[in-house]
């Protein structure tokens, strides 16, 4: 089980803040090509809010997958700890993956739509990580186990 929640984190989780940093890049990039009434889609509020929405849900994302990587180093004293740690953050990152796609094919428009970029790809590619590895209801359940035996002591190391 540890072996399968270390491979969860690498294949999973830190895969997903992979996939959702690079369609942010593309997002950025895009947004500030894109012209719409004489200027970057990127000089638009409502974009920009998606574009910052997607930035600091990776982030808060990246350091639960880099949280969860420490917690697991430390070893079997910390099993407990790491096995939450990673049930979070697999929650935590396919989820966000999915935001970020979605938000990404609102920011493409039509051509986010249209199979001639791989934007629509990645929407549905995205949509797996969700399911596969543990889907997100069982790692809920996981968690509210976890909760229920150790309560806010969940967040702590000695235990
Ligand atoms: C592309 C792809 C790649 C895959 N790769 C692998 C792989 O490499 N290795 C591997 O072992 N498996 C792999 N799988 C299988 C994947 O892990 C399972 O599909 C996944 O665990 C869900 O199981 P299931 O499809 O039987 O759905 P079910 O277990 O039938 O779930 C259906 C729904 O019921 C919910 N549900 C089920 N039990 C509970 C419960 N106790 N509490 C609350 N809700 C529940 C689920 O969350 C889901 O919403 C892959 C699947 C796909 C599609």
């Amino acid at each position: 089980m540890d072996v399968l929640g270390r491979v969860r984190l690498a294949q999973v989780a830190a895969r997903a803040v992979g996939k959702a940093s690079h369609v942010l890049e593309r997002c950025v990039a895009y947004a500030h090509e894109r012209k719409q009434f004489g200027q970057p889609i990127a000089n638009f509020q409502m974009v920009q809010q998606m574009l910052a929405d997607s930035a600091i849900e990776i982030n808060a994302a990246r350091w639960m997958v880099l949280h969860a990587a420490w917690l697991s180093d430390l070893g079997e004293s910390h099993a407990a700890a790491a096995r939450d740690a990673i049930a979070m953050v697999k929650v935590q990152a396919s989820e966000t993956l999915g935001r970020v796609v979605d938000r990404a094919v609102q920011i493409f428009g039509g051509m986010g739509y249209c199979k001639d970029l791989p934007v629509e790809r990645w929407y549905r590619d995205a949509r797996i990580y969700r399911i596969f590895d543990g889907t997100s209801e069982i790692h809920r359940g996981v968690i509210a186990r976890s909760l229920g035996k150790r309560g806010a002591a969940l967040f702590e190391l000695n235990r």
